[in-house]
């Protein structure tokens, strides 16, 4: 570069002014790669790359081992199942608005709840609470069949179309209350709830298959809520604790029912 070569007084100046300016530059770009707002307008964003990120710092970082999990998670655009100005956000580890005052659940909740359902690639499942239909189609890379009800039908129309879109059509999504199950598909080897409930629908319960696993947060609206995987096993049930979280609640007949 001539500025370099160049011994004048004048140049000298020229070049101090330059390095000063592209210092400034070096130091501004650096700010925004990591700064919140340029990551929200979507700049300097790879998606790939920062879908890799979060599987390896928030899901396997945080303890979630099982490969095909981590793999899916790895495949699925999460970016692409959430709203247009939150995408920049997509995959970090929380979760974000998908609208009718619902959300999507954070990465690592979405890969803890999958990796319990402990699914060997031949299995029925059924998901409550459809969403933004993410995480149906995370299952429908771990399981052969996946059928998903929503209860609010502007996002089961939403989703629907999307995962259509995303090249997921073998997901079966129907607008409803997922409290009913979905009978003529059962029985399901596992079951996977993602709003909170006080208890276990019992629809659900009896499209369990015998040693299906039935995954949820369980806890009355306002209350603490546990993350809980229940097992059919003898027909009898048996429940482990897992965490605690906060979900949604589920609405519909679930409110109505006896406690
Ligand atoms: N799994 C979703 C996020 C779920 S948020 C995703 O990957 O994006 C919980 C969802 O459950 C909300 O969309 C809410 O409308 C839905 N929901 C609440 N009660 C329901 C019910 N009884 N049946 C079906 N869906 C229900």
């Amino acid at each position: 570069m001539n500025i370099i070569t160049s011994s004048s007084k004048a140049s000298r100046g020229k070049l101090l002014l330059a390095a000063v300016f592209f210092l400034s530059c070096a130091l501004l770009s650096g700010f925004a790669l990591t700064a919140p707002g340029a990551r929200a307008q979507g700049r300097q964003v790879d998606p790939a790359h920062a879908r890799q990120r979060m599987v390896e710092q928030d899901l396997r970082g945080r303890g979630i081992r099982n490969l095909r999990v981590l793999q899916a998670m790895s495949q699925v655009p999460r970016h692409l199942f959430v709203p247009e100005g939150l995408r920049a956000f997509a995959y970090e580890d929380r979760p974000l608005s998908i609208g009718e005052e619902q959300t999507i659940s954070q990465p690592y909740m979405v890969a803890l709840m999958t990796e319990l359902l402990q699914l060997q690639g031949n299995e029925k499942v059924l998901e409550v609470g459809t969403g933004s239909g993410y995480q149906a189609a995370v299952l429908s890379h771990l399981a052969k069949e996946v059928y998903t009800i929503e209860i609010l039908p502007a996002l089961a129309e939403k989703a629907r179309e999307n995962l259509l879109r995303l090249g997921y059509a073998q997901v079966r999504v129907k607008a409803g209350d997922g409290f009913f199950g979905w009978e003529e598909k059962g029985p399901f080897d596992a079951i996977l709830i993602t709003a909170s409930a006080p208890r276990v629908p019992e629809p659900l319960w009896q499209q369990l298959s015998e040693r299906g696993r039935l995954v949820m947060p369980l806890g009355a609206e306002g209350q603490p809520q546990k993350l809980v995987r229940v097992r059919k096993i003898d027909g009898r049930l048996r429940i482990e604790e897992v965490t605690d979280v906060l979900f949604v609640p589920m609405k519909g007949a679930i409110e109505k029912a006896r406690p």
